[in-house]
């Protein structure tokens, strides 16, 4: 048996791997410089193509683009009307900001446990959690893989509750036939490098309530109405800000490379499908990890790939073999700490042990490399060495 590169044996690769990454061509830096050389370098014409482009790729009436992910679950917080009485349903499994942005607008965080499959929030859970204070839920596409939507729909609708999808792992993913970005009454999106398309920094926010549209411009715009007629009737200078707003906007020159990643996305989400196939045949037959299991009806984007350590197989715990692939250049991650466990939602007094299924997941995940620039020579790097560091590591 190889050596582990962690007690001195030859690492698989010479290079880390790391788990995600962009993907910028002569054609996007192109159309970057493009805006450059223009009058325009935001609140321009890049932003409203890059904006009815993205709606129509995901099927949505309208889009609004804003400076980051957290950004437009911040806006759709706000264009929720979420408040400080409010209570928002929120996965414990998941990144920090899909909580964060209920906590901006002063309302409460009601994290409720996800299922055991996917990892996505538990709708009897959820249900369960709803009181009269309830205003939203916020659901998370975990991994890349479309929530219970239809059954969060139906539960949005018992209790009149805004649905927030953080679609930001799930670009390109779609529910029963219908793409993320059209089913909730909100879906927001990250542009950070390492999810499906890139600005750099950015996000956009999805919805197909006009009003709410409006809202979500607005709130980038330091709540400035933009009701351009208005403006027109008071003599041009005039503008009010009718709410307290930021300036969330995101620039030309990113929208610009923003609406050049697009036109890929379908073939770089189908990339990671192929990758994730690769892996899920690989690790079919170990019984030392679990492979993550896709629901029918829905086709996951493959923001990420998670593997679940049985640990009852193995001699060492996570950490080491997190560590041990790590040596042998293989940029694993762990995506998430459970977020109540953050010190401080603590400080807010949540009491661990209250989400058992996201709590047990945690100890046992680990994130492998996946995204489309990855070789083949990549995958089999991946494949090769949880392999091998498996092997060294199992009962
Ligand atoms: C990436 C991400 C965000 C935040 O996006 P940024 O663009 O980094 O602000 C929010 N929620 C989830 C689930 C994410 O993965």
């Amino acid at each position: 048996m190889p050596d582990l590169a962690i007690h001195g044996g030859v690492p698989v690769r010479d290079r880390m791997l790391p788990y995600g990454r962009q993907w910028v061509d002569e054609d996007d830096i192109r159309a970057v410089v493009e805006v450059l050389r223009s009058d325009w370098l935001t609140t321009g014409p890049a932003v409203a193509t890059f904006e009815e482009a993205f709606a129509a790729q995901v099927g949505a009436k309208y889009a609004v683009a804003v400076s980051s992910g957290t950004a437009a679950l911040h806006a759709a917080a706000f264009a929720a009307g979420i408040g400080p009485d409010d209570e928002v349903i929120v996965p414990a499994m998941t990144f920090a900001a899909s909580a964060n942005c209920v906590r901006y607008q002063g309302g409460t965080v009601v994290f409720v446990d996800v299922r055991p499959d996917t990892l996505n929030l538990d709708v009897a859970h959820a249900e369960s959690a709803v009181t009269p204070r309830t205003r939203a839920i916020v659901t998370v596409d975990y991994t890349g893989q479309p929530s219970d939507l239809d059954e969060l729909r139906a539960l949005a609708d018992r209790h009149h509750l805004i649905l927030i999808e953080d679609g930001c792992h799930a670009l390109g993913a779609t529910y029963r036939g219908r793409p993320v970005g059209s089913l909730a009454d909100l879906t927001a999106f990250s542009l950070h490098p390492v999810k499906h398309i890139t600005t750099g920094e950015g996000g956009l926010i999805t919805t197909n309530d006009r009003g709410m549209a409006t809202r979500l411009r607005q709130f980038r715009n330091h709540g400035i109405t933009t009701a351009p007629a208005q403006r027109e009737a008071a003599g041009s200078w005039f503008y009010e800000m009718t709410e307290l707003g930021y300036n969330y906007r995101l620039t030309d020159f990113q929208c610009a490379l923003g609406h050049a990643q697009l036109q890929k996305l379908p073939a770089w989400v189908a990339r990671r499908r192929e990758i994730a196939a690769r892996y899920s045949a690989a690790f079919a037959g170990m019984r030392e990890l679990e492979t993550p299991p896709v629901l029918p009806g829905r086709e996951s984007s493959w923001h990420l790939y998670v593997i679940r350590l049985n640990l009852e197989c193995l001699r060492v715990g996570r950490t080491e073999v997190f560590r041990a692939l790590r040596a042998e250049n293989i940029g694993v991650n762990v995506h998430y700490i459970p977020v109540p466990w953050h010190p401080y939602y603590q400080r807010l007094t949540y009491k661990r042990g209250q989400w058992p299924v996201s709590e047990g997941a945690y100890e046992r995940l680990i994130s492998l490399p996946v995204f489309p620039a990855m070789g083949e020579q990549d995958i089999d790097d991946v494949i090769s060495a949880c392999t091998k560091v498996i092997r060294a590591y199992r009962k």
